[in-house]
């Protein structure tokens, strides 16, 4: 809307835009109307006796949220919001709303989230949704570009797979012609496969978790942002992330100036701060060997604010299977596995793989599962595999925790939760 209405201000200042009635006021004799579409709003003014009487009567005939089309005269105005307004010529509908609206969609919206999201598609017309969006899809974008630049392959990981990839986190079954399968809890063994001959793949995936519980952070659809790399370990692949994490929060603040002001959300390029989990489980007065609550990743980042805070060498007892115990030994107690705290949450788990066979079956058996179960997998490394890294960063947790938002349900287009299905 705004660039169009520029380039027709230069040449005749008449101008055509289309969008949908965010408000309207009546003042005595005057009619304003405020047009938006996703670029925008613009105020439209109709004084009676200086538009046609059928226009005027249409103008009080618009409902809310509908669709018009307003073909006048573009006229800078000082009292106007944006210091511009239209003055119409014609006004067209094309999409009447129907009234009463389902949901509050005014700027400070008082409908509760949940009534929100069964109307989701309605809540997609606030600005503020909009800005969420906008802003999620600089950071899928900029994730993307960042790696494909660096050389690394784009992959497309399988939706649905025959047994579970990890252990731990619940499957959702599927029916597959005769056989039984699940939904992608991760794309962590395809990644490794791919790493393992192409060196470099990142992905962007929907995975599902089966997981009854019902928090804020927690989806049971999430995307996921991950990257596999061989030849590095912990270290250099927690540098990646450093360093994509950066350039998406800088993308953010050139691209996303106004979605950000809209949101209220002062953003700041991270620094990077390295720790072990030895070092993290002291500061925090944790005791050794267990996992950092949601309390403890708070006060990780209230002591290092604007920081990502990567706390590595993990203890192998809180590491999934696959991740490398520390000299390469079975009987090593921590590992090369790391989290990366930022805003308040862990955004991302990863770290250095096992890549080989003996020391996966050894690792496979210490967690109680089954070498039987992971053959395929096991065996894929057994025909020239080089040692390899990756983690995981989730894209809606990732939005939540950059633009501070209480419920991850906020960062997600159309959250699938322990009881919502639709839309
Ligand atoms: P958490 O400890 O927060 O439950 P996790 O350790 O189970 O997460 P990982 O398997 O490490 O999750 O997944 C990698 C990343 O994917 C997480 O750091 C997080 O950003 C995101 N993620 C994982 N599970 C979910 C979920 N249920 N909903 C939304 N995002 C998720
Ligand atoms: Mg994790």
């Amino acid at each position: 809307m705004r660039t169009y209405i520029k380039d027709a201000l230069k040449k005749t200042g008449k101008v055509e835009v289309v969008g949908w009635v965010h408000d309207s006021r009546a003042l005595g004799k005057i009619r304003f109307l405020v047009l938006k579409d996703i670029s925008g709003r613009i105020q439209i003014t109709t004084i009676k006796g200086k538009v046609s009487e059928e226009v005027f009567k249409l103008i009080d005939s618009i409902s809310r949220e509908s669709v018009i089309r307003v073909i006048g005269n573009l006229k800078v105005s000082k009292q106007a919001p944006g210091g511009k307004e239209i003055i119409p010529n014609k006004i067209e509908i094309i999409a009447k709303a129907e009234q009463p609206l389902l949901i509050d969609v005014s700027d400070r919206s008082k409908t509760e989230l949940p009534k929100r999201l069964d109307y989701r598609f309605l809540d997609f017309h606030r600005q503020k949704i909009q800005a969420i969006f906008k802003i999620q899809s600089t950071i899928s974008m900029k994730f993307r570009e960042h790696f494909v630049k660096k050389g690394f392959i784009e992959m497309q990981p399988p939706s649905i797979i025959s047994s579970a990839s990890e252990g731990g986190t619940e499957l959702f079954p599927a029916k597959y012609f005769e056989k039984k399968a699940y939904l992608a809890q991760s794309p962590q063994l395809y990644k490794q496969m791919v790493a393992c001959s192409m060196e470099k793949t990142v992905t962007i995936t929907p995975v599902w978790r089966a997981e009854k519980h019902n928090t804020v952070r927690h989806l049971n659809e999430c995307r996921q942002m991950d990257i596999e790399m061989a030849f590095v370990g912990q270290m250099e692949i927690m540098k990646q992330m450093e360093d994509v994490v950066k350039d998406i929060v800088s993308e953010v603040l050139k691209n996303n100036k106004k979605e950000l002001d809209i949101l209220g959300v002062k953003l700041k390029v991270p620094k990077a701060k390295y720790i072990s989990y030895d070092e993290t489980a002291k500061l925090l007065k944790i005791r050794y060997g267990e996992d950092l609550s949601p309390e403890n990743e708070r006060e990780l980042c209230k002591k290092f604010p604007h920081t990502i805070v990567f706390v590595h060498s993990w203890p192998v007892s809180l590491k999934p299977f696959y991740i490398m115990p520390k000299e390469q030994d079975a009987n090593a107690k921590l590992s090369e596995g790391f989290d990366a705290i930022y805003g308040g949450v862990e955004i991302s788990s990863g770290g250095q793989r096992i890549h080989i066979p003996d020391l996966l079956i050894k690792m496979l058996k210490k967690k109680g599962l089954n070498p039987k179960d992971f053959k395929h997998y096991v065996d894929s490394f057994r025909f020239g595999a080089p040692f390899h890294s990756g983690w995981s960063i989730g894209l809606e947790r990732f939005t939540q925790c950059l633009l501070n938002l209480y419920n991850i349900r906020e960062a997600c287009m159309f959250p699938r939760d322990r009881d919502r299905l639709v839309p």
